[in-house]
């Protein structure tokens, strides 16, 4: 069957080249042959120049992004000069006022045991962390294994540092389920265990893996509750504190950080996109997120997110697909610390003429497509159906409900339909929020096949709408 298509498609081909091009800027549907040719011909050309690996180098790695920081400033600039360069139709910054936290220099944690031997903990401040006193604070360690012990120890808590040791559940064959369920004890942790006068807390990084690096990621501070150090300790550290603290369960430990918040400052999110020939104003929306956390370029969270839905663009455009409707990538400025860029996009006065059709974002790392997955009813997973053939060969064995992501929760909210491309995410944690996360650990051949499932289903429903 198919190679009877696609000898069929040859010969249109072949005899009238000018003709079979233009078809794919028509009907999809009524050409389904034709979009077919054309997705496979593009994605020949994707996989053998992988220029999404380019554009990964080019944005990461110069390093981390963290919202408001002077790295994050020339992030922007870099992936408008990007864009402007790929001659995308329009290209611009669009300014936010975000918040600014710094970790600064010091980030040190001190065993003491009895015998008197001091140990070192591979530490980093959560982000939003306030700092130690200066000299630092020494206390004895509180271990809790969930938020239930807390509470049945809080008699024994004042004056202590909560060590949160909460592994990942391994049980879990779902990544992101895992994270969900532990990482509370990051965003949440320290409010809950100064509500009974602990002095600073310690939480196990989210992460399957046993390794020497500690993971960051935001927390957050209830206002009515005093606020207190926050850390996370490294997987293989948290083991052996958690040993150390059987042997003594009165171990001191000495922490020292100088994190803090500085003044607001102006950054921006960054758009690039083909305007559409037929309806201009309404927008197929590729997102990912141009901030970072600053231990490492953020090549994985979310600079991947952001390549594939520049590189999606670009394939797009080489393959002289002229969509009817506009294919925008934002890249969207500090999700890290709790999405001022995407409720920003949403509600600027910018907005006011468009209508957003679809809102796919890329936030789930640079690994291999395995699925797409999109929200909004039964109809929009109908119409991506018709697809499944198409993209089968780049991975995706599944299309159901699900996908979003922080930046486009705004849009969503408003109605606007949503989705994700779903990688290969077993791997995901053992970078994220870490020194780890650099461009090595994505490989060109994957990201690339993410951009190319993107490009052609942003194209699809840009010529079919929705
Ligand atoms: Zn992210």
């Amino acid at each position: 069957m198919l190679k009877k298509c696609l000898m069929k498609r040859c010969l249109i081909f072949w005899l009238v080249w000018p003709v079979a091009f233009s078809l794919a800027a028509g009907d999809i549907n009524s050409d389904h042959e034709e979009f077919a040719y054309q997705a496979k011909k593009m994605a020949e050309t994707a996989l053998k120049e992988e220029k999404a690996y380019e554009i990964l180098k080019t944005l990461a790695l110069p390093g981390g992004r963290l919202t408001g920081s002077p790295a994050a400033a020339r992030a922007v600039s870099r992936a408008t000069d990007l864009m402007t360069k790929l001659g995308f139709d329009l290209v611009k910054q669009e300014p936010v006022k975000v918040n600014r936290w710094q970790r600064g220099q010091t980030e040190k944690a001190l065993v003491k045991s009895k015998k008197g031997g001091q140990h070192r903990l591979n530490i980093c401040a959560l982000g939003n962390s306030i700092g130690t006193p200066r000299s630092g604070l020494e206390a004895e360690v509180l271990e809790v294994h969930s938020f239930e012990e807390l509470e049945e120890l809080k008699q024994a808590i004042n004056g202590k540092i909560v060590f949160f040791n909460v592994p990942m559940d391994r049980a879990e064959p779902n990544p992101f389920a895992a994270y969900g369920r532990a990482v509370p004890y990051r965003t949440n942790g320290a409010s809950a265990a100064a509500r009974y006068g602990a002095v600073a807390v310690l939480v196990r990084s989210m992460t399957f893996r046993l390794d020497d690096y500690p993971h960051t990621g935001l927390m957050i501070y209830d206002e009515n509750i005093p606020k207190i150090p926050a850390a996370a300790v490294a997987t293989n550290h948290a083991d052996q504190l958690s040993l150390w603290l059987k042997e003594d369960p009165h171990l001191k430990l000495s922490l020292m950080m100088n994190c803090g918040q500085l003044p607001p400052v102006i950054s921006a999110n960054v758009l690039g996109q083909l305007t559409g020939e037929e309806r201009p104003e309404e927008i197929i929306l590729l997102a990912g997120h141009l901030d970072s956390w600053d231990l490492s370029p953020g090549a994985n969270d979310d600079a991947a997110g952001c390549v594939v839905a520049i590189e999606a663009l670009r394939l797009i455009k080489e393959a002289g697909w002229r969509p009817k409707r506009t294919i925008r990538a934002v890249l969207f400025m500090d999700e890290e610390f709790g999405g001022t860029g995407g409720r920003f996009y949403a509600t600027s006065a910018s907005r006011k003429s468009e209508k957003h059709l679809l809102a796919i974002e890329q936030d789930n790392g640079g690994g291999a497509p395995v699925g797409l997955a999109l929200r909004g009813g039964d109809k929009i997973i109908e119409k991506a159906e018709k697809l499944k053939e198409i993209l089968s060969p780049f991975g995706i064995n599944w299309i159901r409900p699900g996908g979003g992501g922080v930046d486009i929760s705004p849009l969503i909210q408003e109605g606007t339909l949503a989705g994700s491309v779903i990688p290969e995410t077993q791997r995901y944690f053992d970078f994220h929020h870490s020194a780890l996360d650099q461009p090595t650990t994505v490989h060109p051949r994957e990201i690339e096949l993410q951009a190319i499932v993107l490009a052609i289903v942003s194209y699809y429903f840009s010529q079919e709408g929705i």
